[in-house]
């Protein structure tokens, strides 16, 4: 007899975190949601522990308790709130997996608890990797802990991977949608709106990963998050730009061979294989029909127009906090879009001139990131007002 796992599911309003409950009342003789965490959406996250009726929720932002308390004063569940709970959590020891969905910098903390108590992580936060990798990878290596990937171009290298020495992995090809703006020229980029970046050609995703998407600053996060994951130099990810979104990402090996993963953009698959591993999870969706794609076209990613893919490949270079530094200007760059403060164009002159003047350091560990994250995000915001 299989056993249910008992999953936390860390940001369960969001988009991830919605379609990882779909994948879990997909298969309710495997997959059991235990642990719901939030940060504001207190309303859509006790209808979700109506729904699945979890053993404890968590609601990020401690003003929100009350409300939160009360609308599921008749359940047998426990509710609490605050930064310091989620990161608590993680370490309950009815746990099987624990699932990172939250967005941004806040993955960080949480992450580090389910690796100490020895977890099994899907991550789908993306910065946890991003700001922590180093650190992250030196907890993992004393620890009874894994990262399985779900995001969905890693979750294809992962793929890839399996079966596989990584040691004859010779590259990691990263696929890259090229967001809303591929096409257009530098002086057309100077006038998009909020609206346009919003509007992602092939993936639904929250606001922040669209904004990221159409500034291809998502792509650099992804290779960072590779370099982490698949312990690969940045020299050997290669990104490429692939409009249709049907191949996930590809791997290249030491004779030449390349593997590759496809498969409709439909982010339900990474989590399936995800939440599965090591099995495949049989599944009534449609499959991907070849025959509808015209064609499959690779091109070179436009640097100059996309800067911030850039200065990804720099802040991993130049290692320490520089990510950190990178990921925290890019928050309130993108914050400041989203509140049409700034303009798309603004945001690598804000992420260029923070990573300029924050001082980096080549040590890691938890306190320098959170100094590092707060200094940067001070800096950002100061230029963001001088703009
Ligand atoms: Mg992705």
């Amino acid at each position: 007899m299989v056993e249910v796992k008992n999953i936390a599911l860390l940001g369960s309003t969001g988009s991830i975190g919605t379609q990882t409950l779909d994948v879990i009342a997909e298969y309710p003789h495997l997959f059991r949601a235990h642990t719901l965490t939030a940060g504001r959406r207190w309303e859509l996250l006790a209808s979700q522990a109506r729904k699945f009726r979890p053993e404890r929720v968590v609601i990020a932002d401690e003003s929100l308790y009350e409300q939160l308390k009360e609308a599921l004063a008749d359940l047998p569940v426990k509710v609490e709130a605050g930064a310091a709970a989620i990161a608590e959590c993680v370490k309950d020891a009815e746990l099987d997996m624990v699932l990172t969905a939250m967005v941004g910098y806040s993955g960080l903390a949480p992450t580090i608890e389910a690796i100490k108590a020895g977890k099994t992580i899907a991550l789908a936060n993306k910065e946890t990797l991003v700001v922590g990798g180093q650190l992250i990878s030196q907890l993992l290596e004393n620890s009874s802990s894994c990262i399985i990937p779900v995001d969905s171009e890693h979750s294809a290298i992962f793929q890839c991977l399996v079966g596989e020495s990584e040691r004859e992995a010779e590259k990691i090809i990263l696929t890259a949608s090229g967001g809303p703006f591929r096409k257009l020229t530098p002086t057309q980029l100077e006038n998009v709106t909020v609206k346009d970046a919003l509007r992602h050609p092939n993936w639904d995703m929250g606001a922040k990963v669209t904004i990221d998407s159409a500034s291809m600053m998502n792509k650099g996060f992804e290779m960072i998050e590779a370099h982490w994951l698949f312990d690969c130099p940045s020299e050997k990810i290669e990104v490429v730009v692939h409009p249709q979104s049907i191949v996930h990402s590809m791997v290249e090996f030491t004779d030449g061979s390349i593997k590759a993963q496809l498969g409709v953009p439909d982010m339900h698959l990474p989590i399936r294989y995800a939440l599965g591993y090591p099995r495949r999870l049989p599944s009534g969706q449609p499959s991907l029909r070849l025959e509808q794609y015209a064609e499959l076209t690779f091109e070179r990613p436009d640097l100059r127009k996309f800067p911030l893919l850039r200065f990804a490949f720099d802040a991993i270079s130049l290692g320490g906090t520089m990510p950190c530094i990178l990921n925290a200007a890019n928050e309130i760059a993108v914050a400041a879009f989203l509140d049409e403060r700034i303009r798309f164009v603004e945001m690598p002159y804000i992420v260029e001139n923070t990573m300029n003047r924050v001082a980096f350091s080549k040590d890691v560990d938890y306190a320098a990131l959170v100094a590092t994250n707060e200094e940067a995000r001070r800096v950002a915001s100061q230029i963001v007002s001088s703009l």
